[in-house]
């Protein structure tokens, strides 16, 4: 399947979750087992000779993907979660949004000392996310290989905001001029 054709299998649903935004919904993408693989296989190829230990996905749309990433990888997977989801000791940090914050936690324990991970998240827009994701891999000891995505939204420069804030590199299989 041809690039294009992956991209012409993602559903763009207007004025979702509020008016203005341009929801970019790969539910339509990964019911296509075609799709879904090309999507993987491209994730597959970034990574396979970068010794990954693990995959974190952030929830939820994060775990589609990285899951099976980390199966193809042989490496674990890891869930960065919204708060009050993982039952043991965490670490959390706080991003800002438009209107006020959010935070992401993750196990204490879900990583070692020096471990390379890759950070895994459906659509890149502003970076916060992804940022506040790296961010707390660090903060456990961990190294960032990188943050890849399925989707990016160039214009709102989130992969500058990652570079800048985290010293982090992302990789994007589909870019949409679209902010
Ligand atoms: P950001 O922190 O601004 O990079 O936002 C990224 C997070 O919000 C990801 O988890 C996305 O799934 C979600 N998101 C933001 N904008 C969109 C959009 N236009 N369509 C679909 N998901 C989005």
């Amino acid at each position: 399947m041809l690039l294009e054709e992956v991209r012409n299998t993602i559903r763009q649903v207007p004025n979702f979750p509020k008016e203005g935004i341009q929801f970019l919904d790969i539910t339509t993408g990964v019911k296509n087992p075609e799709a879904f693989k090309e999507m993987i296989d491209y994730l597959y190829e970034q990574f396979k000779d970068k010794k990954i230990d693990y995959v974190a996905g952030i929830e939820s749309r994060g775990f589609v993907f990285g899951a099976p990433l980390a199966l193809r990888l042989g490496a674990g997977f890891v869930m960065i979660r919204k708060p009050n989801k993982l039952p043991a000791e965490t670490i959390s940090e706080t991003y800002e949004l438009e209107y006020g914050t959010d935070t992401i936690h993750m196990h204490k324990d879900a990583i070692e000392e020096g471990s390379n991970v890759v950070v895994i998240d459906d659509l890149l827009a502003t970076g916060g996310t992804a940022c506040a994701a790296c961010n707390l891999i660090k903060k456990a000891g961990g190294k960032v290989e990188a943050a890849a995505f399925i989707i990016e939204l160039t214009p709102l420069k989130g992969a500058q905001k990652i570079k800048e804030k985290s010293g982090v590199e992302t990789i994007s299989m589909l870019k949409y001029d679209l902010d």
